[in-house]
């Protein structure tokens, strides 16, 4: 071993290490059956975390947190299967956020945990938001409209009701207008003027603009993908989890200010966020 290199022995404790991790995960996943069919008192250990401790190695805390979790997935066939592939400490992580099973089995394939933390707490501060104050704050307005852009206008609702499988009020169908408009130029170049930062820094106090986030700002986000609209205009400070929660499609009005922002169920992203997940998926590992 001494004749290794720095480099040859950093690629063998990656190895070591990913399959010790991939081992371990899949011993954990076994723990429950092996708790309902008492299989640790047939072979003469006095309780499953003795058994799990002496056979895997494992502390008695994360027997006790392994089998709670079982009874928590009860009815979750597809979300248990994931406790040998994500391991037991993101399945619990992900248990938590209330969405569909098969949105949570894709959210825990591609956010690490403690987005998925994150964004547990934030679904959950917004629940009791809306409890305080229902419904967003919408103004009754009344205008003339001539018949041919009444037409184009009822011809676009139609599209977008079509899109969403649901029926859109027209002023949501105004608002997805104004977003094809075009508004102002492109900026030259993909970096951020330090002037704007600067200013950003100032207006949310160097924290993340999502509220009730106390996380320091560490990322400037594009809420108009820089990739498609190539300009610096809506562009929000975050911290590190609720970026990838943005690119994860899992907020609902990205243009709107962020102080009204709101998180969806159902991870939507672009085909330009997909870019960014696959890049966070092969950063995360095993
Ligand atoms: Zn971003
Ligand atoms: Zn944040």
């Amino acid at each position: 071993m001494q004749n290794m290199s720095d480099g040859e022995l950093f690629v063998l404790c990656k190895k070591y290490g990913g399959e010790a991790i991939k081992w371990r995960r899949k011993f954990v996943a076994l723990l429950p059956e092996v708790e309902k069919r008492r299989l640790w008192e047939k072979h003469n250990f006095y309780s499953i975390e003795h058994f799990a401790k002496v056979v895997g190695g494992l502390s008695e805390n994360i027997v006790y947190q392994v089998l709670h979790l079982d009874k928590k997935l009860e009815g979750k066939p597809l979300l248990k299967e994931q406790i040998a592939k994500q391991g037991w400490a993101k399945v619990k992580a992900v248990a938590a956020i209330p969405v569909e099973e098969k949105e949570a089995v894709k959210m825990v394939e591609i956010l690490p945990k403690k987005t998925l933390e994150i964004f547990a707490r934030s679904l959950d501060s917004q629940v009791k938001n809306d409890v305080i104050c229902p419904g967003a704050k919408l103004q009754h307005i009344t205008f003339k409209l001539d018949p041919q852009t009444h037409f184009q206008l009822k011809k676009f609702q139609q599209k977008l009701e079509k899109e969403c499988k649901k029926p859109i009020p027209l002023g949501l169908v105004l608002k997805e207008l104004l977003k094809l408009a075009p508004q102002g130029s492109a900026q030259g170049g993909s970096r951020i003027p330090a002037k704007q930062k600067r200013e950003l820094h100032k207006k949310y106090k160097g924290k993340c603009a999502i509220k009730r986030c106390k996380n320091p700002v560490t990322e400037f986000h594009h809420t108009k993908r820089f990739a498609k609209y190539g300009t610096h205009e809506g562009v929000t400070p975050l911290c590190h989890e609720h970026h990838q929660l943005a690119h994860a499609g899992l907020i609902e009005n990205e243009h709107d200010d962020p102080k009204d922002w709101r998180f969806r169920k159902e991870m939507r992203p672009s085909v330009i966020d997909r870019k960014y997940l696959k890049n966070l998926q092969m950063a995360n590992g095993p």
